[in-house]
């Protein structure tokens, strides 16, 4: 089986199955060998590692993981791609494919199974249309994740690396930044995809921390803070809170907590920081 990794063979691929692209599964495939390259160097991966794949598509990806790592896991919902996929990876033994949604599929058991326990490197040139639920659930979950290495829309990934102030920061990056150090691999334009996106890719690696950035009592309530915040953005810190469905804090005490922490009365959420809301949330938690 030739690489795939090239438009003639992708395309040649496509042809003898009349694969039918869906939309709405987010299928754009990779058909450039350097972008490739440097996913695979980025993330990091040797033959001790399992590699977990969201999204194999054809398995142009799945071969290049397949050649350095010890076992890969690609998990594709599409069951139109499982026999190309049979097809492309048969030379490789280490592949274990499964036919289903990673949103609902138990990592934590795919790390005990074919990685030992040992943390999974995540590779991914992600379907846009979940992007942040898939992040979200590799950050927070319990499964052991190393490093988690995507191909992203470049506007998330520019939110994932922000701090405060620009209108590119929000709860993605704060949640990002707890859990993870990330790093901006390469920025990749549409033409080295089939179909080609209608906005510009980078990838992105999150080497995820031993422990979160920041000390907080009660991280769920800093989350809630964050996402009260960020969801009227335009709106006083002390008024996002104060109206939040999720929060039940008396205005006089939201207000005296801001006081507490050194914030202005008028400071908005999108000016604080990781720390700086960690701080307010111990206050409101005491
Ligand atoms: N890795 C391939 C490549 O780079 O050429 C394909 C990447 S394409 C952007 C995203 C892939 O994710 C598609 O193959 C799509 O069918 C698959 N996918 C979409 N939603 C999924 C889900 N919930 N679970 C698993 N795979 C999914």
């Amino acid at each position: 089986m030739p690489t795939l990794g090239s438009p003639k063979n992708t395309i040649e691929i496509i042809q003898k199955y009349h694969f039918m692209f869906q939309k709405k599964y987010g299928q754009n495939f990779l058909i450039d060998t350097h972008v490739l390259d440097k996913i695979v160097r980025a993330a990091e991966v040797t033959k001790e590692d399992c590699v977990l794949e969201i999204g194999p598509g054809i398995g142009t990806m799945t071969q290049y993981l397949a050649e350095n790592a010890g076992h890969v896991v690609a998990v594709e919902i599409d069951p139109n791609l499982i026999p190309i996929l049979e097809e492309t990876l048969a030379d490789y033994g280490n592949v274990t494919l499964m036919n289903a949604d990673i949103l609902k599929v138990d990592i934590g058991e795919i790390a005990r199974e074919y990685g030992g326990g040992r943390p999974l490197k995540v590779v991914a040139n992600l379907p846009y249309y979940i992007t942040t639920p898939i992040i979200m659930n590799l950050l927070e979950g319990s499964a052991p994740v190393g490093n988690i290495t995507v191909m992203v829309q470049k506007e998330v990934a520019d939110r994932m690396q922000t701090g405060p102030g620009g209108k590119e920061y929000g709860a993605l990056s704060l949640a990002v930044q707890y859990y993870a150090e990330p790093y901006l691999v390469a920025n990749v334009p549409p033409n080295c995809f089939i179909p080609r996106p209608a906005v510009g890719s980078a990838v992105i690696r999150l080497r995820k921390l031993p422990r979160p950035a920041v000390e907080v009592r009660d991280p769920e309530l800093m989350f809630k803070l964050i996402r009260a915040s960020f969801n009227q953005r335009r709106k006083t810190l002390a008024n996002g809170l104060g109206n939040a469905a999720e929060l039940t804090f008396p205005k006089e005490k939201i207000a005296e907590a801001i006081a507490a922490c050194g914030l202005e009365p008028a400071v908005r959420g999108e000016t604080l920081t990781l720390e700086q809301f960690a701080r307010l949330a111990d206050t409101l938690a005491d």
